[in-house]
């Protein structure tokens, strides 16, 4: 199936074009701001970034605002490990990225956009400019494009390889040249944003759909996924599956779907511990667990959730308590420093999870581990510190058994797998 990814065999223009590329951008041209916005509302469409907040609504949010001038960002940090959708859709069809960005823009009238990279994403950054360049030369970006009476152009803006700039308060500093923390909300981004602006901050992958809702119509895009999630979703698998890759698959298809009629299954012989669904921030699914739909509401019925739709696969040779210690090690890494709960707690989590690793731990440790992740858990400023410590807590409940056999010395699976 292909719907983000059918123009993905090239990234250059004429091929994007030879696909129908930039025809949403005339339609759109052709309707009212208005009309574009209503259009997106229609389809459903919710934020792929992790948060999957309807993308319309936040677009009248900060149309309400009467300030000027608003901004565009497309919130290209992808940092959450095992994500690599943004990547991919960068790299191989960067067009469809700024189609979707035009399209904002004329919805907002915005005059600036600005994409924040991930600062690692050297190839994407390549594509993205010579694209800019090749939109540019054919009237796609800069003055009155189109003969519309917009003028509109992108920014790339390169960011140093912090997890928490994918926050898009965050992201905001950060391209302010401030250091990247989040700030308080409210105000929201789309009444005080950029420099006090009214800013939309979207996901590239929820940006890329934009055009496809204005080319197929809100109502046929709408068909593709669930009901109450519509829409197609880049799912991106990794860990023990046969054929790990990116998977476009409408929204709401299940685990085992992806995972054994895609990716290939697993390795002959081993057996399925646990599946992340949503990156490492989102809590571990159990293999009774397989078919629930990949969508926001049912992944959050579930006790975890969609986030980024970063799938990974942990079979029966992967220890849960060494999975929970290398995900700490990234918190407390990543961790900006802002709120007590955060900076110290995934640091304390790290130090005993690591005891228990290395067989130096007590039964005391685990009723440690949880006090600590509750005291985390919605006392942090942002999403970060909640994360770190719900994935652990879920953990904790569902792999207990695992957690209790560290108490009693050595990773017992180490012995099994080195026997
Ligand atoms: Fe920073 Fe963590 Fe607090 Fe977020 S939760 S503001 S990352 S210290």
């Amino acid at each position: 199936m292909s719907w983000l990814l059918r123009a993905a065999a090239e990234p250059t223009l004429s091929y994007y074009q030879s696909q129908g590329g930039y025809e949403a951008l005339k339609k759109a041209l052709r309707m009212s701001p208005q009309e574009v916005v209503e259009e997106v509302k229609r389809s459903g469409l919710r934020g792929r970034g992790g948060a999957g907040f309807p993308t319309g609504m936040k677009w009248a949010f900060a149309k309400a605002d009467p300030k000027e001038p608003r901004y565009l960002v497309a919130n290209a940090d992808e940092g959450e490990p095992g994500t690599f959708k943004d990547r991919f859709l960068m790299e191989r069809t960067p067009h469809l990225l700024l189609e979707g960005m035009v399209i904002a823009a004329w919805a907002l009238a915005a005059r600036q956009g600005f994409i924040y990279l991930r600062g690692e994403y050297t190839a994407p950054y390549r594509a993205l400019q010579r694209a800019l360049q090749e939109a540019r030369q054919a009237g796609f970006l800069g003055r009155d494009i189109l003969g519309s009476g917009l003028d509109f152009d992108i920014l790339v803006h390169r960011g140093a390889g912090a997890y928490i700039c994918g926050e898009e308060t965050a992201l905001l500093e950060s391209l302010e040249g401030r250091r990247g923390q989040p700030r308080i909300k409210p105000p929201f981004p789309v009444n005080q944003g950029l420099w006090g602006q009214p800013t939309v901050v979207n996901n590239v992958e929820t940006l890329a759909n934009v055009p496809l809702i204005l080319q197929m119509g809100a109502e046929a895009w709408s068909r593709i996924g669930s009901r109450d999630c519509p829409g197609p979703k880049l799912y991106s698998v990794s860990g023990q599956v046969l054929r790990p890759g990116l998977y476009e698959l409408p929204m709401g298809s299940t685990l085992r779907e992806l995972i054994y009629g895609h990716a290939g299954g697993l390795r002959p012989g081993r057996a399925l511990k646990a599946v992340i669904p949503g990156g490492i921030s989102s809590p571990a699914l159990t293999p009774q667990q397989l078919d629930v739909p990949m969508d926001f509401p049912s992944l959050q019925r579930a006790g975890s959730m969609l986030g980024s739709g970063a799938v990974m696969v942990l079979d029966d040779t992967v220890c849960m308590v060494g999975a929970c210690l290398v995900a700490m090690e990234f918190f407390e890494r990543q961790s900006c420093g802002k709120c007590t709960p955060c900076r110290e707690g995934t640091g304390w989590l790290r130090a005993v999870l690591q005891r228990l690793e290395e067989g130096r731990g007590s039964a005391d440790d685990l009723e440690l581990l949880s006090d600590v992740a509750r005291n985390i858990a919605g006392k942090s400023f942002c999403p970060l510190g909640d994360g770190a410590a719900v994935m652990l807590l879920r953990a904790l409940e569902r792999f207990g058994e695992e957690f209790q056999k560290h108490t009693r010395g050595r990773c017992p699976l180490k012995d099994r797998v080195a026997s």
